[in-house]
């Protein structure tokens, strides 16, 4: 049959199921959606996946695959109105925002989003069936509402954090607490399980921020169902808590990291600028024995202290195992440029310092790579995870420290580096890991005493259920396959004066 494509659409089967996603602009939750975008267009539904212009050229390698594939998914770029709230031009990205100050004006601006959405999702055709909104975008309840159409909610953290987040919202146990570090029993648990609120603050955890929060929990808990990137063998315990509590069909889809199997797209996964000198990366990556380089990373947002850099660097200076470095942009100011050159020339060929955005997905599965430095962002931990990886657990914010809590107490396949209070990401003055933290855990990961084996052991065990998780009869795989069922199984839709269409 002749395909027709609007937009990237098929016109042909107007009926299909047509999903929009609405994701936060930020690396960590844009990245896996763009994943359950394309997974969700191959099993048949029609996707128009909501961006903006400075996000969408971020990924150009992978829209033009998208369209040379046929894959039914519609990139709508919105103008962003990064000038209305006062952030610089172009500041469309949550790692793009420039200081603490203006972490809130971001949050303005995605509001603003609202009608512009609004407007272009009226004239859609085919018009939407179903939203799927990052729960961290609250205003794009309004949308769904307004053309009538369900709305499903997706959290890109692991269900560890949603479930004690929600269980402690609910049963207000931190209005009771006068100290922030006391640490209190997670009630609907069948097992006992002690947090604090500094180690699971919640949601915009902050007076600036009591309206966004507020906003969020009402479009949680008015959303038709959740949509969420973990998969049942990881966390067994918590997704059973969390469906029993939350009263709502849950679906988890993931790790969605281990959709894309396509080096060519996989090498750009969040930003094209990861394929630069890969060339380089890989041909000092194969020279390298199996499992003996470290890879060291926290995320899209953390922004180290100099004085932290030189830490780590004196650190993985002394444990003499090989290394990749990612040093974000953000973090190269004069004074660590220069301190690289000499770090550099001394490491020699026994280190690779990556001074951009990093194929962390493609870096992690290479036969290479031992052993990973995280910041435990829940992306992070599942790429570790679907790659058989051991880590060192060094958490900063949100749901950072309880992922920690479940790579060392309850998976057992990472070693803490023994940081206990959080930092907003754009950093504190405080140094909180000294080089000796990061030789000694570096020296215990790495090296071939029994418990590192036996992590090792975890870790590829971890990995079958990942990857069993995604294949066919897998939990994950017959999870998406009942969400587009759902999806497919909605009434017709009715507009505002209860019109179909
Ligand atoms: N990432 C990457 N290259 C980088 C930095 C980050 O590919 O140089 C990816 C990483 O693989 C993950 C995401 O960005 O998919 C970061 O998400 P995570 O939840 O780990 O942390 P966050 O950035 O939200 O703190």
């Amino acid at each position: 049959t002749k395909q027709t494509t609007i937009n990237g659409f098929n016109t042909a089967s107007a009926a299909a199921p047509h999903v929009v996603i609405v994701p936060l602009l930020a690396q960590g939750h844009t990245i896996p959606m763009i994943d359950m975008a394309r997974l969700l267009a191959e099993r048949g539904v029609q996707v128009t996946f909501i961006t903006t212009a400075v996000n969408a050229s971020r990924i150009t390698p992978i829209i033009d695959q998208v369209h040379e594939s046929h894959l039914p998914i519609n990139f709508i770029e919105l103008p962003f109105p990064a000038a209305e709230t006062g952030l610089p031009e172009g500041c469309e990205n949550c790692d793009l925002v420039p200081s603490k100050e203006l972490f809130k004006n971001f949050f303005d601006a995605l509001f603003l989003l609202r009608h512009p959405l609004e407007q272009h999702l009226k004239d859609l055709v085919p018009r939407p069936t179903c939203m799927i909104n990052d729960m961290c975008n609250p205003w794009a309840a309004d949308v769904a509402k307004a053309l009538n159409i369900r709305r499903l909610v997706f959290h890109g953290p692991s269900c560890i954090y949603i479930f004690c987040c929600y269980v402690l919202q609910k049963h207000n146990i931190y209005e009771k607490l006068t100290d922030d570090a006391e640490e209190v029993v997670v009630p609907d648990l069948p097992n006992t399980f002690r947090v604090s609120r500094i180690h699971a603050p919640g949601w915009f955890n902050s007076t600036d921020f009591k309206q966004l929060r507020d906003e969020v929990l009402h479009a949680e808990e008015t959303a038709d169902g959740v949509v969420m990137n973990t998969f049942d063998e990881i966390e067994p315990m918590f997704v059973e808590a969390y469906k029993k509590v939350v009263g709502k069909d849950v679906w988890t889809v993931g790790p969605l990291c281990l959709y894309d199997k396509d080096f060519s797209t996989r090498i750009v996964r969040g930003n094209k600028l990861a394929a630069v000198d890969q060339d380089r990366m890989f041909s000092w990556l194969d020279s390298m024995e199996e499992r003996s380089v470290l890879y060291v990373s926290f995320g899209s947002l953390t922004k180290m202290k100099v004085g932290q850099i030189f830490e780590i660097g004196a650190g993985l200076e002394a444990s003499g195992v090989p290394f990749i470095w990612v040093i974000k942009d953000v973090e190269k100011s004069v004074e660590v440029v220069e301190w690289l050159e000499g770090f550099e020339e001394r490491m020699g060929l026994r280190s690779l310092v990556i001074k951009r955005w990093a194929p962390q997905a493609v870096i992690l599965s290479h036969r290479a790579i031992g052993g990973f430095i995280s910041h435990c962002g829940w992306n992070s931990t599942l790429e570790a995870v679907s790659s058989a990886v051991p880590m060192i657990t060094w958490p900063h914010f949100a749901d950072q420290f309880l992922n920690e809590r479940l790579v060392v107490e309850y998976l057992r396949i990472g070693i803490n580096i023994g940081v206990k209070k959080p930092v907003f990401y754009l950093g504190e003055d405080e140094i909180p890991v000294m080089r000796d933290d990061v030789e000694r855990a570096v020296r215990s990961l790495m090296g071939d005493g029994e418990e590192a084996e036996e992590r090792r052991v975890r870790a590829r065990e971890l990995k079958e259920k990942a990857m069993k998780a995604m294949e066919e009869g897998g939990s994950s795989y017959e999870n998406i396959t009942r969400l587009i069922d759902y999806i497919k199984q909605q009434p017709p839709c009715k507009d505002v004066q209860g019109t179909e269409f």
